[in-house]
């Protein structure tokens, strides 16, 4: 696939930071760094994967960009325009270049509308039956029956439900579709009919995606390339075929070896995850991966180690990571 060069999506130092009390009376303030620093950019049509385990930062870093919730700090740009900086109505007139689809499609549907007004909802100034012909045309790209117009939410299956979420999503004509954990909820074969319908909506519209995930499997199948997230921070960006074949990072490696390989003779290097992410106020110093990792130096411990290029497209945080 050949990708045009100029960002659809720039992120640049995002932050996100919780407050908590702290101190022995509770009238301290200390800051959960949730999201810390994270940079990255999305081309035209592009999908990258933003993948780590639960807690990591990545579905605050989804929402933080449609200013769903609003970021402490960074900046994001959307073609030439800073999202950052849009206040209310024009932030409301750039929402549909930019949709998301959540996890649960059994909470983010109303269960109170019928389909033709969940997924013409977000419709303007357009007649009845310009809405209703516009609702069966996405209905119908997103492998669902007309008939269902007039049917509420509780009389589908959660992979039907979850097109549905879609249609509503894409009907805006986005050029950027959030998926925020889209199929995990689904069951696997369910997971699979749903991947491709993205992919076919990816190729039909020429959206571009940024699809959260802790299924490193699912990522890989649908994405340019991949970002792994620990504890606020992206550890390495890479092509997919890149991460998969030649990952750098500790925290990287340690994710891989606990995806399941179809092919048996296949060798990885055996690096298994020890106890959890330990996140928290008191993340300031060192690298965050330190007390999980098994090659943990000195240093580590009181030094963040640099983002680094370890070759074409591929970013690493990690001491071991010579730059190129
Ligand atoms: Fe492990 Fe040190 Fe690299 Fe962090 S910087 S991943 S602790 S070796």
């Amino acid at each position: 696939m050949v990708l045009e060069m100029a960002n659809l999506l720039e992120v640049k130092d995002l932050k996100k930071y919780f407050p908590v009390r702290s101190g022995p009376l509770g009238f301290g303030r200390k800051w959960v760094k949730a999201v810390d620093r994270v940079s990255f950019t999305i081309a035209p049509g592009e999908t990258l994967g933003l993948v780590g385990e639960s807690g990591c930062g990545k579905t605050t870093v989804g929402r933080s960009i449609l200013r769903l919730t609003e970021p402490t700090g960074g900046r994001v740009f959307f073609r030439d325009t800073e999202i950052t900086a849009l206040t209310g109505k024009k932030m409301r007139l750039f929402r549909p270049k930019m949709q998301i689809v959540f996890q649960d499609p059994y909470s983010s549907l109303n269960p109170r509308m019928v389909v033709l007004d969940l997924v013409g909802e977000g419709l303007q100034g357009v007649s009845p039956q310009k809405k209703k012909d516009l609702v069966v045309e996405v209905l119908e790209r997103v492998g669902l029956s007309p008939e269902i117009l007039y049917h509420y939410p509780h009389e589908f299956s959660g992979g039907q439900r979850q097109r549905i979420a879609i249609a509503r999503a894409i009907i805006l004509q986005p050029e950027l579709l959030v998926c925020d954990e889209a199929v995990s909820a689904l069951d696997v074969s369910i997971q699979a009919q749903i991947i491709n319908l993205l992919v076919k909506l990816r190729q039909e519209m020429k959206m571009a995606y940024l699809f959260i995930s802790h299924d490193l499997a699912v990522v890989k199948h649908i994405s340019h390339r991949v970002a792994v997230m620990y504890l606020g921070q992206i550890m390495e960006i890479a092509p997919t075929k890149t991460l998969f074949a030649n990952p750098l990072h500790p925290y990287t490696k340690a994710l891989l070896a606990a995806v399941p390989v179809p092919d048996p003779d296949y060798k990885r290097e055996r690096l298994l995850l020890a106890g959890e992410a330990q996140g928290g106020t008191d993340m300031d110093e060192g690298c965050r991966f330190a007390p999980r990792c098994p090659y943990a130096e000195e240093r580590c411990h009181r030094e963040e180690p640099p983002l680094v290029t370890a070759g074409k497209d591929h970013q690493v945080k990690c001491f071991l990571v010579n730059s190129e």
